[in-house]
């Protein structure tokens, strides 16, 4: 638990490094310094030529929980971080897409697997990484799925072959838990009602004191 929270603060580091590379405008190509624009409150990249604000804002991770019948479909990572974890197909919305055709591609691209969008079922706000992640659940269409350049290896699971020391972050591992959690609660287990599944936000927080991530505080 401890390592992967080391390793999305690593990501963190990684991306703030990235960000502070880009140390050019935008707008002109002049250099921009760090600094409080009038009558704001955070610290933003401000161009010293033209004055242009480079704001940055929490990304949106859009993913699925492809279901296929009492077995749900993961992937194993081909790709940095936690390569070689298993996970849900999930991924960065794009420009001009939409949170759900967002996560159908996502789960293309990642499974070769086609789905249909079921019904929202957990947003995350990952205040220390600044992500949004918003899971559906969605209907695996058919087995026709397999590896991908992002997945070595994709396969459905059941409840009882989850690899739990095998997961790639923590929000994946609260998503899939929170399912079969639901899933056990619901009053008919083989019929989906998707009033067993109802959508929460939660707050994954990154608290050293206890030594990993929380995730307790429901909307
Ligand atoms: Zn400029």
């Amino acid at each position: 638990m401890k390592e992967k929270n080391n390793d999305l603060i690593f990501c963190k580091k990684m991306e703030d490094r990235e960000q502070m590379s880009t140390k050019f405008c935008t707008q002109c190509g002049n250099p921009v310094t760090r600094q409080t624009p009038q009558d704001d409150d955070h610290v933003r990249e401000v161009c010293s030529s033209c004055g242009h604000v480079h704001y940055e804002n929490p990304k949106m991770v859009v993913g699925t929980i492809p279901v296929f019948q009492d077995r749900i479909l993961m992937c194993k990572r081909n790709i940095e971080p936690r390569k070689g974890c298993w996970t849900l197909p999930a991924g960065y919305l794009e420009n001009e897409e939409s949170v759900q055709q967002g996560a159908v591609r996502e789960t293309l691209e990642e499974t070769r697997g086609q789905v249909r969008i079921l019904l929202p079922y957990r947003m995350f706000n990952i205040l220390f990484v600044d992500q949004v992640y918003l899971m559906f659940i969605a209907e695996l269409l058919s087995q026709d799925f397999g590896p991908t350049t992002e997945s070595t290896e994709v396969r459905l699971f059941s409840q009882s072959d989850i690899p739990w020391d095998e997961i790639a972050f923590d929000v994946i591992n609260q998503t899939i838990e929170d399912y079969f959690k639901d899933r056990g609660n619901a009053k008919e287990y083989h019929a989906f009602k998707p009033e067993d599944f109802m959508f929460k936000i939660k707050d994954l927080q990154f608290s050293p004191a206890n030594g990993g991530v929380v995730g307790d505080k429901f909307f």
